[in-house]
C-alpha cells in the first residue's frame, strides 16, 4: 500500500463516496470502487459498528428488492470551533454536518496573548460540550480561526501585526492537556472563505473572500480548494499599500496598508473619543450615525480599489464580502462593488459575481467545521477513528 494514500477499497474510501452522494446502495458503490459486493457488505458492516454510517431509505426499484440507501451519520461525533477575531469571537460546537449545536459569541482582546485567551476558550468550549450533555471524549477534532497569518501545517501564527505574544506559538500543543483529538489552525477570513464555499457557493471553481471588520483579510479558494500559500499569508490583503504618500502607520510597520487606513481599528484610530475601539464604530455605523456611516464608507471604496487588484490577478469566479463593518451598513458592499467594476479589467470583471456574504458572521465557524470535519475523514484516517471508536465506549 502507497503511504498515505488509503486502499481503493478501504472503509475510508467507502466514506467518502457516500458522504459526497456519488455511491449510496451497495451496487453503486461495489461498482465505483471496482470490487465484489462481498466486499462492500464487509466495509459498510465495519462502518456502522462504529456509528459512520446507517441504513437512510430505500432506492426506487422498477423490480426485486429495493436497495437499501446508506448515509453518513452525522451525530457519529462531534467537533468544536472558534472564531477569534481581534476584538470579539464565535465558538461552537457543531456535528459532523457542520452544523451547530450550541454556541456563543462575546468579546474577546486577542491582545491579552494566547496563554489567558485559549484557557478561556477552552473553558467556554467545556460549557457548551455540557449545554449538549457531551463531553471532550465526543470531540473529533478542534478548529480555530485567528486574525492573521498562519503556518496551517503547524498551527503556528507566523509574524501576524495586530496579535501581540502570538507569533511561532504552537497553538495546537496548548489543547494538549484537554483533547487528544487534532487541533486546526487556520486565518479567520480563510475560514470564512471555507465556510461560504462549502455551503454557499460550490460551484464556484475561484473566489475571493473580503472580511472587512477590525482588520481586513481575504481568503482565496483557486479549483475549489483553499489557498493557502508557502507560509499561510495568501490572502492578506490588508497590507497591501493604497495610500503610499499617507501618514496612517499600519500594525505591520508600513505606511498607507490598507488595513491601516480602511481597517475598523484605523476608524476607530481617527474618531477618537467618538468611538474608541472597532465594536463602538460598527454599533455607531448601524444606527446610522453620519461620521461613523461616512467612514465606513470610505473603507468600503478603499476596500474596492485593493479587490479591484486581486481581482485582475486572479481572475475570480466570484467576490463575496463580509465582516462587521460590512454588516453594518449595506452601503459599504455597494462602494466595494462599484469600485471593483470601475477598476477591474474588462474581461475579469465581465462575468465576475460580487455578493454579500450569505453565511453573515456564521461563515467562519462553519468554514472551521467543514475544515476539521473533512481532516478527520480523510479516508487514510477513517481506520484509525474506525478502530478507537470499537476499542472504546462509543459515543
Ligand atoms: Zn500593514
Amino acid at each position: 500500500m502507497v503511504s498515505g494514500i488509503a486502499e481503493p477499497a478501504s472503509p475510508g474510501s467507502v466514506l467518502a463516496l457516500i458522504r459526497s452522494g456519488e455511491a449510496t446502495t451497495r451496487n453503486e458503490l461495489a461498482e465505483h470502487l471496482g470490487v465484489a459486493r462481498s466486499t462492500v457488505v464487509q466495509r459498510l458492516g465495519v462502518l456502522a459498528e462504529a456509528g459512520l454510517v446507517r441504513v437512510a431509505g430505500d432506492a426506487q426499484s422498477s423490480g426485486g428488492r429495493p436497495a437499501s440507501i446508506f448515509a453518513f451519520d452525522e451525530g457519529a461525533g462531534l467537533v468544536v470551533v472558534g472564531d477569534l477575531g481581534q476584538t470579539g469571537c464565535h465558538l461552537a460546537v457543531c456535528d459532523l454536518g457542520a452544523r451547530p449545536l450550541a454556541e456563543l459569541t462575546a468579546s474577546l482582546q486577542i491582545e491579552r496573548g494566547p496563554e489567558v485567551v485559549l484557557a478561556w476558550v477552552q473553558a467556554r468550549f467545556t460549557e457548551l460540550l455540557s449545554e449538549v450533555g457531551r463531553g471532550w471524549e465526543d470531540v473529533l477534532g478542534v478548529g480555530i480561526g485567528l486574525p492573521g497569518p498562519v503556518d496551517f501545517q503547524t498551527g503556528r501564527p507566523v509574524s501576524p501585526p495586530a496579535m501581540p505574544g502570538w507569533d511561532g506559538v504552537d497553538v495546537p500543543s496548548m489543547f494538549a492537556d484537554i483533547t487528544a483529538a487534532p487541533v486546526l489552525v487556520d486565518n479567520d477570513a480563510r475560514i470564512m472563505a471555507i465556510g461560504e464555499h462549502r455551503q454557499a457557493r460550490r460551484g464556484d471553481r475561484h473566489m475571493i473572500f473580503v472580511k472587512i471588520g477590525s482588520g481586513i483579510g481575504a481568503g482565496l479558494i483557486a479549483y475549489g480548494e483553499v489557498l493557502r500559500g508557502e507560509r499561510g499569508a495568501a490572502g492578506d490583503i490588508g497590507h497591501i499599500v493604497v495610500d503610499p504618500e499617507g501618514s496612517d502607520v499600519c500594525r505591520c510597520g508600513n505606511v498607507g496598508c490598507l488595513d491601516a487606513v480602511a481597517g475598523g481599528w484605523a476608524i476607530a484610530r481617527r474618531m477618537g473619543d467618538l468611538a474608541p475601539t472597532p465594536p463602538d464604530v460598527v454599533r455607531l455605523a448601524r444606527e446610522g450615525h453620519p461620521e461613523a456611516t461616512g467612514q465606513v464608507r470610505r473603507s468600503g471604496r478603499l476596500v474596492g480599489v485593493a479587490v479591484a487588484d486581486a481581482v485582475n490577478l486572479l481572475n475570480p469566479t466570484s467576490v463575496v464580502i463580509g465582516g462587521k463593518l460590512a454588516e453594518a451598513d449595506e452601503q459599504v458592499f455597494a462602494a466595494v462593488r462599484e469600485v471593483v467594476y470601475r477598476h477591474a479589467t474588462p474581461v475579469a470583471s465581465r462575468h465576475l459575481e460580487i455578493v454579500l456574504t450569505e453565511l453573515g458572521h456564521m461563515a467562519g465557524i462553519i468554514g472551521a467545521a467543514h475544515m476539521v470535519i473533512d481532516h478527520v475523514l480523510e479516508p487514510d484516517r477513517v481506520a484509525e477513528l474506525v478502530e478507537r471508536r470499537s476499542a472504546g465506549p462509543v459515543a
